[in-house]
């Protein structure tokens, strides 16, 4: 089998440890992705399937992008690796420059890291060294959200509120770790946008400031719009006082924007398109489109600064960092993204294709099966019913819409859906029917 042609089924599927994948369900019947190539995909047996969330929410670009293959060969072909401590590579500075001038507020400094979960660490450390640097060491404890996704290491799974990611690993967690409650409330059912009540919900922080004290809280980090478990929107006006009660005790507000960020909700941040501004943001995934993994964590200029000054002339500010931070090729492929941001007038094309998308998202709630359904901008979540064992009723309507010709991750009993940017309305269309289609299968299939 050639490197560039691997169609077929390996003779041994045995060594590979797959992640978030039942390995004995997929070794039984693998499902194999060939090719790529702008909003489509091709399995190994042959079919071409619509990508309905962009991998996972990574190539809002498209697959396959001409530019940014150029991008990166061409880095490769002049440099293609050079270590990153006490010496840098030009292209990250430019980088860092061009993603300031999106980022809200004075989120001015770029850290890189190698994917979302490192940059979620970075966040929380960068919060620490922050209040370190101010003469706050007391300062240790942090706030996450129930539902929230952080990413896998032990720190994101700690702020992170997903049950199934921590159950394994309690005993490993970080201490002085306290959960907000999630946004999701029962009259939320079929919102699409915000949802109009439960801007109270951010007065679980005041509570825990009042059990903790407030003066004891590095950070409290949230998605703005929590993604992989199926889009949960913030009520109208909850963000804002989120804001307000981390200012009032001189806790750091950190949006986590991997999924949100890069024009998801139609704005480039949802930092924007709420009008909320963090004090550090993460973000990766669309970064490089996917492509070479990455992750950026913008801090405002107050922390650098606090960080710089209480560190002596000569000596490393931050004991932090990694092996593949901000390398040429990863760069190379953000630039090429950069590029393409711009002359595409992307997020502005997201923001005008989003409410063809929710019509069509919502169009879905009259199916049996489909138990809620909720979306903002270029995002939505479909819950299914529990007609099957909780959590398995995602990955079986999974199989069924591969099936039909449609590709998504789902998580739980949610099927996650966000199509690329570059879709036209006729592929959201597509998008929609194969959905039906898969979902009305997945019922009769549950049925038999
Ligand atoms: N934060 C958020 C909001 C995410 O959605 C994800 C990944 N889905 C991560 C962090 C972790 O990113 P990665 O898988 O690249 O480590």
């Amino acid at each position: 089998m050639s490197s560039e042609n691997r169609t077929s089924v390996p003779n041994s599927l045995n060594e590979h440890w797959m992640p978030f994948t039942s390995n004995k369900d997929f070794k039984a019947n693998p499902r194999l992705i060939t090719e790529a190539k702008g909003v489509y995909l091709k399995t190994h047996h042959g079919k071409t399937q619509i990508d309905a969330s962009s991998g996972l929410f990574c190539n809002p670009l498209g697959h396959g992008r001409k530019e940014i293959t150029e991008a990166v060969t061409k880095q490769l072909e002049t440099l293609d690796y050079a270590q990153p401590f006490q010496q840098g590579f030009g292209g990250s500075f430019e980088l860092a420059t061009k993603i300031s001038k999106h980022t809200p507020g004075d989120l001015n400094k770029m850290f890189y890291t190698i994917c979302g979960s490192t940059a979620v660490e970075t966040a929380l450390k960068i919060a620490i060294a922050y209040h370190r640097a101010k003469g706050h060491a007391e300062r240790f404890r942090f706030v996450g959200r129930e539902r929230g996704y952080h990413g896998m290491n032990i720190g994101c799974i700690s702020v992170g509120g997903m049950v199934n990611n921590i159950k394994t690993f309690a005993s490993v967690l970080m201490p002085g770790v306290q959960h907000i409650s999630h946004t999701h409330l029962p009259e939320h059912k079929f919102v699409s946008g915000q949802p109009e009540t439960g801007d109270y919900l951010a007065n679980d922080l005041e509570t825990i400031c009042a059990n903790f004290g407030g003066e004891n809280i590095a950070a409290c980090i949230v998605e703005p719009i929590a993604g992989s478990t199926g889009t949960l929107v913030p009520p109208k006006g909850y963000l804002q006082k989120l804001r307000e009660i981390c200012d009032k005790h001189g806790i750091l507000l950190i949006f986590d924007e991997v999924i949100t960020g890069w024009g998801r909700t139609g704005s480039k941040f949802a930092a924007q398109e709420f009008g909320v501004t963090p004090d550090i943001m993460t973000m990766a995934k669309a970064t490089t489109n996917g492509v070479v993994p990455m992750g950026v964590v913008a801090c405002n200029d107050f922390i650098y600064d606090a960080v710089m000054d209480a560190s002596p002339k000569g000596a490393v500010e931050l004991f932090h960092g990694y092996t593949y931070s901000g390398i040429p090729v990863a760069v190379a492929a953000a630039l090429a993204v950069q590029d393409i941001f711009e002359k595409d007038d992307i997020f502005n094309r997201a923001k005008n294709l989003a409410p063809y998308f929710q019509k069509g998202l919502f169009s879905l709630q009259d199916l049996e099966s489909v138990d809620n359904i909720r979306g903002y901008g270029m995002m939505g979540g479909i819950d299914m019913k529990l007609n099957t064992k909780p959590g398995k009723a995602g990955y079986e309507c999974f199989k069924a819409c591969y099936e039909a010709g449609v590709n998504f991750k789902a998580t739980g009993d949610c099927l996650i859906i966000a199509p690329q940017f570059i879709c036209e309305e006729k592929h959201i269309d597509e998008i929609i029917e194969k959905l039906r289609t898969g979902i009305t299968n997945y019922q009769k299939n549950q049925k038999n």
